[in-house]
């Protein structure tokens, strides 16, 4: 199983400058395949006889000018370009699977990220070799055994991050303590509500940080365009974003360890999270709390425990059936957080209910597709790795941020 492992970067001031660098090639080479992608596409379009685009054919006219047009961007890894139109083609390959939209051109700042081969870089202890640089300090040592597959060096608001991917082969976690199931109700109001009745509050990030937020956007958008004390204000704003985004990060990674150190079986629900996105109420619940992140992470680590995520379709009516007596209601709206059965009186939380039937879902699914094929785990191993490692390498900050 291939896992990333994101780890905060010392680097000193040569080093820095050299990240950013590389940064701007890959960034300048992504982009150039992209508009060369467009380009080549319509020209394919109106005469069939030219070839289709492809990442290869990219990168191997790039090599042909560089030297000659592009010369600064041989004073990095030839890998910063090279892994950028690799990249470029995976993201034209998911966009044709219907997985994603369509590539969008990289963005200073937003977008300042190179990767690395494994044949380009070592790691030694909690230290990195990387090509023309020499050994760059980790915060901490990889955490996961295995081989190594590539890097990312990345950077989120004024810090530097490398994302080391590892191929973990059959090293697994031991099993999950409680070989039992749970249902994870994931909520508005709460972070998760399980079916033992536990509550997982979460720490609310935004709301906590948002008037702050608030505050620091109004003032940036005050100052003057290109001016020093705007280009502070930025810095101080993507400060708090990546705040944010750990305090929410690492809530969900403990959610999600936890429930698979603890149950073998876990059942969640599929949100129709484009249809909850419709809903302006629910929209910042839902962006706060990721449930795609959820579901992603709660598989992976179950997998690596030998556990098993069954997910309901987005259909199955989690909440409006009686836990006790399988009662369905007809409507439940969402404001009604506790009910009482009209056919066997008993009375409900809302959210414990629904977690309830989540759980009992997940048992008998895995009871009856006991040795099928399509009984989660199976078909999740297959699928799973490939994402984990795209992912992982923006959004998954698994490693200390000192
Ligand atoms: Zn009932």
């Amino acid at each position: 199983m291939l896992i990333a492992h994101k780890i905060a970067l010392d680097p000193n001031n040569e080093q820095e400058t050299y990240f950013a660098r590389a940064a701007g090639t890959a960034r300048f080479a992504y982009n150039w395949a992209l508009a060369e992608w467009r380009r080549q596409y319509e020209a394919c379009k109106a005469d069939l006889a030219l070839p289709k685009p492809s990442q290869m054919a990219l990168r191997r006219q790039l090599n042909s000018i560089k030297a000659e047009q592009f010369p600064w961007m041989l004073e990095v890894t030839k890998c910063a370009a090279q892994m950028a139109i690799i990249q470029l083609g995976s993201a034209f390959k998911n966009f044709f699977a219907g997985r994603a939209q369509h590539p969008k051109f990289r963005k200073k700042g937003l977008h300042d990220r190179f990767s690395l081969t494994n044949d380009q870089f070592s790691v030694d202890g909690s230290r990195i070799r990387i090509p023309n640089l020499g050994w760059v300090r980790m915060r901490e040592a990889l955490r996961f055994t295995g081989k190594i597959m590539s890097a990312t060096v990345s950077r989120v608001a004024d810090r530097w991050f490398v994302s080391i991917t590892v191929d973990t082969l059959d090293a697994h976690l031991p099993k999950a303590e409680n070989q039992g199931a749970v249902g994870a109700d994931l909520g508005v109001s709460a972070l998760a509500t399980l079916s033992t009745g536990e509550i997982v509050t979460g720490p609310k990030a935004h709301k906590a940080l948002l008037s702050r937020l608030q505050r620091l956007s109004r003032s940036l958008s005050r100052k003057v365009k290109g001016s020093e004390n705007r280009k502070k204000a930025k810095a101080r704003l993507a400060r708090l974003h990546a705040r944010i985004g750990n305090i929410r990060t690492d809530a969900l990674h403990q959610l999600t360890t936890g429930l698979t150190r603890r149950f073998h079986t876990i059942g969640i629900e599929d949100l129709n999270v484009r249809g909850m996105m419709a809903n302006r109420h629910l929209s910042r619940s839902v962006a706060d709390m990721g449930f795609f992140e959820f579901r992603r992470q709660l598989e992976y680590k179950a997998a690596q425990r030998g556990g098993v995520v069954v997910v309901a379709d987005r259909w199955f009516p989690s909440s409006k059936t009686c836990s006790c007596c399988g009662h369905k209601l007809e409507t439940l709206p969402l404001s009604v957080r506790e009910w009482t059965c009209p056919a066997c009186g008993s009375i409900h939380d809302r959210d414990v209910n629904a977690a309830i039937n989540l759980k009992n879902l997940a048992v008998s699914s895995t009871a009856s597709a006991c040795g099928e094929d399509g009984s989660g785990l199976g078909r999740k191993l297959k699928t799973k790795p490939a994402s984990v490692k795209q992912e992982s390498s923006t959004k998954l900050p698994m490693g200390s941020f000192g």
